[in-house]
């Protein structure tokens, strides 16, 4: 892990869309000038890299908290800075110093900004105990950053990306074009363009769930020209599943173990060596795009390791139903600022008739400025304890076994569609800037669609802005797994 770290050559800075437009408005107000402020930051360490994760803002006012420099231009005042870094220290966060230069599309720092750097830094690192120390630079449309390990190494900024319902990136400079775009992908790229179909190539989508709904996500993400894709589901296919996995086959089942009238232990031997449901879909991905990097997963999100393997992703599709999934999807995308969509459909029944009452497909975006699933109640307390009882004892408890839920492609279909559709606009940065975040309810029985608007609470620990709360925390805290 020490080597590791001290290989670090750059690092991404990530911003909340809500904390970046309020940044913007005190570093561009019109005047022309500089102005100052600090961001503290989770950090998160994994393969593809370093990532620093915009959390709380101090905007420096001007005159009292940002002054003229001994050196240099502006300056942020020595009180400003012990304060700021001491509750970096006490939160165990990363100290970001923030000023501007200029509005056009590249920025860096001046001599006179680098120089302060070799002063400043390494008293602040010392009082970070712990937490990197950097300085950031933005222009209008390009972002520079320079960042100082605890480990000695030190980090350039690769890229800054806001996440809100369109991804915006900036950059030192212009990136360069893409050359030489695959064919493949002809008629996609022209809705996208070339870098729309490179920033595919370079995504890792991660898909908790591989059954009806995910599938098709797995799928859809394949064919896309997504480059990497991590899924994890613990069940393997069985006959039932067949009329709503794409690419199950019938021997993926082991039909001729399981199908109807074979011996209850034959059939209970062929669902145990039946494929996987994170198998199908590789094979299916795989199909679709040759060099794509799959990762399958046997087991479940709710397990710590399995987990920690999505903090690193692009962006999330929750297609699990379990409140427990549901909790932990949503903790990876305020702790890691994840942008990720939960879909699924559903078919109520009444218990006693049996009659049908409602039927719909729902998608919901989960951002870090939006709310959450727990705001929005949509994680219930009980189910979570219910679930987290062995089968059994569940089963007990119920005093009944689990009837199946009734589920049908074309609603699973539905809800994949416009929740891969959340990922490629925003991803590819397409979506209109002022769309709102919004729910999207499908009911096939009275031919409607509903938009809900989320719930969200300022003070909800999961995504609030308050001290305790998960909100950007990257690594420094512990996910709710088990
Ligand atoms: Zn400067
Ligand atoms: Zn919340």
């Amino acid at each position: 892990m020490a080597k590791e770290m001290a290989r670090v050559t750059d690092f991404d800075l990530i911003l909340p869309e809500k904390l970046k437009s309020n940044l913007f408005a005190h570093l561009f107000p019109g005047d022309g000038d500089e102005h100052g402020a600090v961001i503290s930051a989770g950090v998160v360490h994994t393969d593809r890299g370093l990532r620093l994760l915009a959390r709380n803002l101090f905007l420096a006012e001007d005159g009292t908290d940002y002054v003229p420099g001994k050196r240099g231009y502006r300056m942020l005042t020595p009180r400003f800075v012990m304060e700021r870094s001491r509750y970096c220290r006490d939160q165990d966060l990363a100290y970001l110093a923030v000023h501007n230069h200029g509005e056009g599309e590249s920025v860096g720092f001046s001599g006179v900004d680098l120089a302060s750097h070799e002063r400043g830094y390494p008293a602040l690192i010392d009082i970070l105990q712990g937490q990197p120390v950097g300085g950031i630079v933005f222009a209008k449309h390009a972002v520079a950053g320079d960042l100082w390990l605890p480990s000695g190494g030190r980090a350039v900024l690769r890229e800054g990306r806001v996440i809100g319902g369109s991804i915006e990136r900036l950059y030192p400079k212009p990136p360069s074009v893409p050359l030489g775009v695959d064919s493949t992908y002809d008629r996609q790229a022209r809705l996208l363009g070339d870098r729309g179909q490179s920033l595919l190539n370079g995504a890792k989508v991660g898909i908790i769930g591989a059954g009806g709904v995910g599938a098709l996500l797995g799928l859809y993400m394949a064919r896309l020209g997504v480059g990497h894709i991590v899924a994890v589901d613990p069940d393997r296919i069985d006959i039932t599943n067949l009329p709503r996995v794409p690419g199950a086959t019938r021997f993926d089942a082991r039909i001729w173990f399981t199908a109807d009238g074979r011996p209850k232990w034959l059939q209970k031997f062929g669902r145990r060596i039946s494929s996987r449901k994170v198998d199908i879909m590789r094979r299916v991905a795989r199909r679709a795009k040759r060099d794509i990097r799959f990762d399958g997963i046997f087991g479940d999100v709710v397990d710590d390791t399995i987990a920690m393997q999505f903090r690193d992703c692009d962006f999330l599709f929750l297609a699990a139903d379990t409140h427990q999934a549901r909790l932990v999807f949503n903790a990876l995308v305020h702790q890691y600022l994840i942008p990720g969509v939960q879909v699924g459909s559903k078919v109520s029944v009444d218990k006693v008739t049996g009659k049908i009452n409602d039927v719909f497909s729902v998608v919901r975006p989960v951002l870090p400025d939006s709310g959450c699933l727990w705001c929005a109640k949509l994680v219930d307390q009980a189910r979570l304890a219910e679930e987290s009882l062995p089968k059994e004892k569940r089963e007990h408890q119920r005093y009944i076994e689990e009837v199946p839920a009734p589920s049908v492609v074309t609603l699973n279909g539905v809800g994949a569609s416009h929740a891969a559709n959340e990922f490629l606009f925003s991803w590819t940065g397409l979506r209109r800037p002022t769309c709102e975040e919004q729910y999207l309810l499908y009911k096939p029985r009275e031919r409607k669609t509903k938009m809900i608007i989320p719930l969200r609470k300022e003070e909800c620990i999961e995504c609030g802005g308050g001290t305790e709360s998960r909100r950007a925390r990257g690594d420094s805290m512990k996910l709710p797994t088990r």
